[in-house]
């Protein structure tokens, strides 16, 4: 995408240093930098917020084109009404009089870190060979990589190499993902890995706002305030949702980026698309087969309940699941349990904690409109709560040490494939306990269960484990 980028005017102020790194590289509304505007106007570039072309409107910062997410209101400044975009209005409202500003002035020459890595852990063998292609894809400025890693590889490990080599070569980097889950976990990881250099990370509701760090992580939304920004752009979770079913997350990505860049995407479950330019050699990519732990993946087993609608219609667990957790291999483990909805999730721990006979002393359940959720995934963590109900919200990159997970429901459509691997991928992740049950709780096999244990099992053979 290009807009009109005016050279410097000599004559004018010079904006501060610090001035140009905050404000290189961003598109951004009027009001999110008033108070700066005034005097360096002249380093911004002006360009509409709603275009129309062939008759048709589009947001220009978020690329929507659909005629209903278009509203039109009344406007206060020009009295008449006006057209704003409905779609990504959570980052402000566009409204169709107001201009959108890029940074047209200095481009600023980002550090070149000496030495910016202080983690100092070791990779196996088989993280080793994906973080060397990494490096050497970013080294050599190679446009795309795919880092296709099964759940529990190590995947941030294998990324801190490559972000070095960045580093080093003073290049400007974000890592993105659809969720901020993900980004509340991977910020303390990299600020512990690379405590000399500034990072930032942007989400709905992170305190770090100014997103004028060399080293950014945000989620896939936050890149709408970019523009030919980054170096290199590594996405995490590629293929986890909205991002594969939203087109205003590639449409900003593909902004941020600046014009030579790399593009690194993450995924232990890719899609079919990216599978099949994978296949094609179209997308070169590494594969790592193998936990870092060097154990399987752990193969869910399907467990048919034909009271499974009753059960749930009560807000139980069915009998049969109930006499499963108490025979569990290892009842030390922490409990994971997945449910299709918010709402059962809230009830079933109700339920639960009224009166169960399960060996639990703490019930909670979790999900994406739980305030508490953040400080919940923490105590679950430190085993302040044995069984945690939840939604969708945790079936990905978060981390816990020992659990066993059950997935209620999984016939349920928001349960794809995709996700049945994820939240398989929960289970057997640490050193000290690699292996973990995994149920699959159901009414009547789906494609996606099916799907999602074949997918497990081939992963286990390439990486040579015989099931
Ligand atoms: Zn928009």
């Amino acid at each position: 995408m290009l807009y009109p980028v005016h050279s410097p005017q000599h004559n004018l102020p010079k904006p501060q240093a610090e001035f140009v790194f905050r404000y290189a590289g961003k598109l951004l509304l009027e009001q999110e930098f008033a108070p700066d505007l005034a005097s360096y106007k002249h380093c911004f570039s002006k360009i509409p917020t709603i275009s129309r072309k062939f008759g048709y409107l589009q947001c220009v910062r978020c690329g929507n084109q659909k005629p209903s997410l278009f509203g039109k209101i009344p406007c206060e400044k020009c009295h008449t009404t006006h057209f704003y975009c409905r779609n990504c209005i959570q980052m402000g409202r566009v409204m169709q009089c107001e201009s959108l500003y890029v940074w047209s002035g200095e481009v600023p020459v980002w550090q070149s870190h000496e030495s910016p890595l202080s983690w100092d852990g070791t990779l196996t063998d088989a993280q080793l060979h994906a973080s060397n292609r990494i490096v050497q894809a970013i080294q050599q400025q190679e446009k795309e990589l795919a880092v296709w890693a099964v759940c529990g590889s190590g995947k941030t490990e294998m990324l801190f190499r490559g972000i070095e080599a960045a580093l080093k070569l003073g290049k400007r980097v974000c890592i993105a993902t659809p969720r901020a889950d993900v980004v509340r976990e991977l910020q303390p990881r990299f600020k512990e890995a690379f405590q000399t250099v500034p990072v930032q990370a942007l989400y709905g509701g992170s305190d770090e706002k100014e997103g004028s760090a060399q080293l950014i992580i945000a989620t896939t939304h936050q890149l709408l305030r970019f523009h030919k920004t980054f170096d290199v752009v590594i996405i995490d979770e590629v293929d986890a949702f909205p991002f594969h079913n939203d087109a205003t997350l590639p449409y900003a990505v593909n902004r941020a980026k600046k014009d030579r860049h790399t593009m690194i995407y993450v995924t232990a479950t890719p899609r079919q698309d990216l599978r099949l330019k994978m296949t094609l050699r179209k997308l070169p990519y590494v594969f790592v087969p193998v936990r870092y732990h060097g154990h399987p993946l752990p193969v869910p087993r399907l467990h048919m309940s034909i009271s499974l609608k009753k059960a749930i219609k009560e807000r139980q667990l069915p009998n049969s699941v109930l006499t499963w957790i108490k025979k569990r291999k290892n009842p030390n483990r922490q409990l994971l349990i997945f449910v299709p909805t918010i709402a059962l999730a809230e009830e079933l721990a109700e339920k639960l904690r009224e009166g169960s006979t399960l060996p639990f002393q703490s019930i909670v359940s979790a999900h994406s409109e739980d305030e508490q959720r953040v400080e919940k995934i923490i105590q679950f963590r430190n085993r302040e709560i044995q069984l945690l109900i939840t939604t969708t919200i945790l079936e990905r990159g978060v981390t816990f040490p020992s659990v066993d997970v059950i997935v209620l429901d999984a016939g349920h459509m928001v349960f794809d494939d995709a996700a049945l691997v994820q939240i398989a991928g929960r289970a057997g992740r640490s050193m000290d306990d690699p292996t973990g049950e995994v149920l699959f709780v159901h009414n009547g096999k789906t494609n996606a269960m099916v799907k999602s244990i074949r997918s497990i099992q081939s992963m286990n053979k390439r990486g040579g484990f015989s099931k």
